[in-house]
């Protein structure tokens, strides 16, 4: 049987001399693999079209194991991840994320709008840093984790100071901050931003301008809770502390003390 299938590469695997196995997220059937003969030749046909983050239409004959890829043509090359090396840091770290969170076949079409937007936005030249932030927050309930942002866990409060707890997963109201003691403070800012990563489609969120700081203090919280709850870590995360850690190999990169803190 040969289907048409509509997806995005999260990565590719080599197989023998000259094939590999690549991975798709699929619109109708969620992550699948297939074997792409000869893929590994640069001037095989299936070469351009297996790259990551491709978005193709493939034509895939199934059998009764691993599909095989006989062709595909491009939807979208997202050229601009490729040629920046921040935007392929976290356009990687998206795929991985992605492709280690969701199970085999399994249909899962909010998944593919949000990696597809992630993937435009970046491409787009949106702060790749704040894309894969909203990523993680909005793939947490895919990974089974549903936290408690919208009022307090202990008691349900919607009114006062907020703080993170990773013993409740969700927030506590400064009347119910002595249950746990290892709190993290919030600002109303922080609070307001946590929950839009986390409610707000990612269509609906205009150009995000954050400050450095900001990004560095909500990731912490969204990797603790990874970390913690899930035991999802990724390879891609520490080449991205290591950009983290050399910011002078990018100097097109804000000032960010100066970046001003808009859009959410
Ligand atoms: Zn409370």
């Amino acid at each position: 049987m040969l289907n048409r299938i509509e997806g995005i590469v999260l990565k590719t695997q080599d197989y023998g001399e000259a094939n590999k196995i690549v991975t798709l997220f699929s619109q109708e059937g969620g992550k699948i693999t297939a074997m792409a003969r000869g893929a590994k030749k640069p001037a095989s046909r299936l070469a351009a079209i297996t790259q990551p983050f491709t978005h193709g239409s493939f034509l895939i004959q199934q059998g009764r194991g691993m599909g095989t890829m006989q062709q595909g043509e491009q939807v979208e090359s997202y050229r601009h991840i490729r040629q920046d090396i921040e935007a392929t840091a976290y356009a990687s770290f998206i795929v991985e994320l992605i492709d280690r969170a969701v199970d085999d076949r399994t249909p899962q079409p909010s998944i593919f709008n949000l990696l597809q937007h992630a993937l435009h936005a970046i491409s787009d030249e949106y702060d790749p840093e704040a894309i894969a932030l909203f990523v993680e927050w909005k793939m947490l309930p895919v990974t089974g984790i549903y936290p408690t942002l919208h009022q307090c866990t202990n008691c349900g409060a919607t009114e006062g100071e907020f703080a993170f707890s990773f013993q409740q997963i969700g927030f506590l109201c400064h009347r119910c901050f002595s249950i746990d003691r290892y709190i993290i403070r919030l600002t109303p800012a922080q609070v307001k931003l946590i929950r839009t990563f986390y409610t707000v489609p990612i269509e609906q969120v205009g150009k995000l301008t954050l400050k450095k700081e900001t990004k560095t203090f909500i990731k912490k919280i969204v990797r603790t809770i990874y970390e913690e709850q899930t035991g999802i870590r990724l390879k891609t995360r520490s080449f991205i502390d290591q950009l983290d850690r050399s910011p002078q190999y990018f100097p097109k990169k804000e000032n960010p003390s100066t970046a001003p803190e808009e859009g959410v």
